[in-house]
């Protein structure tokens, strides 16, 4: 969770995306039907990126930064669309992704800047993004879930009217982030191939790629990143974009860059995995120290951090809670923007404290859906089944400057049970002052030389690496355990 509330500010009117106008693919060349102006791409962009940085925040790397707008910049030069607006950006996720959205907009998460062993890999991805731009894929979009931060949600007995309730801080950004047809990716694989040679780099090396993105889905316990959830599978990208790079290579000879070297130290230090910075759980406790704040998890309960929200479920489903931050300067401003924006009832509201922190508590039901938007002409609530009615209890305090809301929620016939877990929850929400919370520190890969020649395993073992982080290690290394590392490699590990 980080301290963004204006992620609520921003939807999309979808409804606006509609106007359709026939013109010529920059790329294929051929007239299509497309659903908005270059005019209209480019206000798209501009509207969605700021959801973008406050959901994911912007990665603060000076040389990575300078790096991507380098090569962006060369290659949106030599693009089919190089008259766009284009903009690079690394955002502060250690999901493995790479995304681009209408207007030329292209984002790279740390997680994969970290993932990549050398500038042909990046150019390559960046190719294939790109390409999602000038080829106009973006007219089809359709929207998809990202970082996973419904998964936990998935399986949730509570009915979708709770689900839109986690969701709709998201909404803004899943309208951004597209879920392409295969064709579209077939065709932007190409593009990228195609573009990366362009620019001097060998795009076998966004081949090799896939088999990183291969390995990562296949770690137990890893989610799907999304860049490969809305892809085709990575092991057929690997064959036929290395099939179509040796053509390009054929078709075009030339000495193609790889920069494996230059790259591995332009990337020493880049934080890798979840940074505690952005809260994390431990003792079935959440602590934020950037927020400065921790409460309790209930027991045996599944939880989701995402940079926006914390979600924690009941492993029956039946009830869940959410932290987010909520709009306003006032517990009373933020009181009436949560039942605004929820479209609450409120049975009861109370002020109080909590561990001194001055509180705001709510008991309310949402409202169906059908009366959302429309006129107060009538006072007459339709009678509704209790058992299909969700029951909030919602605890709001002010605390350090902002106003963070927590929610309980359970159909109304199952809300008194719940109601002791979630008071428990909220009324052990207090300052974090324990040092050794405040200042955890984030994992960091670092780059060293291998002094001398020995397996992939040994060689992780002679530079301190736990066993428990080889699988891990080989991934981020493009290695297997038995594979040969000689002497004066670079190669990556992984430190505080
Ligand atoms: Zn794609």
């Amino acid at each position: 969770m980080k301290k963004t509330s204006s992620i609520w500010l921003y939807c999309l009117a979808v409804t606006s995306l509609t106007l359709q106008s026939c013109s010529r693919n920059p790329v294929t060349g051929k007239k299509e039907l497309i659903f908005m102006s270059q005019e209209q791409e480019i206000a798209l962009g501009a509207q969605s990126h700021p959801s973008v940085v406050a959901t994911m925040g912007l990665y603060d790397d000076t040389k990575l930064q300078n790096f991507i707008n380098e090569k962006g910049k060369a290659m949106a030069a030599i693009s089919h669309r190089p008259d766009l607006p284009y903009q690079f950006y690394i955002v502060d996720s250690p999901v493995v992704n790479a995304f681009a959205i209408p207007g030329g907009y292209v984002y790279f998460t740390r997680g994969i800047m970290a993932h990549f062993n050398n500038s042909a890999e990046f150019t390559g991805v960046l190719g294939h993004e790109i390409g999602h731009i000038t080829a106009r894929h973006s007219a089809r979009q359709q929207t998809t879930q990202v970082l996973g931060t419904v998964g936990l949600m998935a399986g949730m007995v509570l009915s979708d009217k709770v689900r839109q309730m986690g969701d709709q801080a998201m909404q803004g950004l899943q309208m951004v982030l597209l879920s392409y047809s295969r064709a579209h990716e077939s065709e932007s694989d190409k593009i990228g191939v195609g573009y990366s040679g362009k620019i001097g780099y060998d795009a076998r090396e966004m081949a090799q790629f896939f088999g990183t993105l291969k390995r990562l889905s296949e770690k137990s316990g890893q989610s799907i990143p999304t860049f490969m959830s809305t892809h085709p599978d990575p092991g057929n990208r690997q064959t036929n974009v290395n099939q179509m790079a040796q053509e390009y290579q054929k078709a075009n000879p030339g000495n193609y860059l790889v920069e494996r070297d230059s790259y591995l130290r332009m990337i020493d230090g880049i934080i890798y995995g979840d940074d505690p910075k952005q809260g994390f759980v431990e003792n079935w406790n959440f602590y934020h120290p950037e927020l400065k704040f921790q409460f309790p998890i209930p027991r045996d309960w599944q939880y989701e951090n995402s940079p926006i929200q914390f979600q924690m479920a009941a492993k029956d489903g039946k009830s869940m809670m959410m932290l987010t931050v909520a709009e306003g300067k006032t517990l009373e401003e933020a009181a009436q923007s949560v039942v605004k924006n929820y479209n609450f009832k409120v049975l009861e509201n109370k002020n109080t404290t909590i561990n001194g922190i001055p509180a705001l508590a709510m008991v309310s039901q949402i409202q169906p859906e059908q009366q959302q938007g429309t006129q107060a002409t009538t006072t007459q609530t339709p009678a509704q089944d209790p058992k299909t009615v969700v029951q909030v209890g919602t605890w709001l305090l002010q605390y350090n400057g902002i106003i963070l809301a927590i929610h309980g929620m359970a159909y109304t016939p199952a809300f008194n049970d719940s109601f002791g877990t979630f008071r428990g929850v909220a009324e052990g929400f207090k300052s974090l002052n324990d040092p050794d919370k405040l200042n955890r520190k984030p994992d960091r890969i670092r780059i060293k030389t291998v002094t001398r020649t020995a397996s992939f395993k040994d060689t992780m073992k002679n530079l301190g690496m736990p066993d428990s982080r080889i699988d891990e290690l080989g991934i981020l290394n493009q290695m297997q355990p038995t594979d040969p590392v000689t002497q004066g490699t670079l190669i990556k590990v992984i430190s505080k």
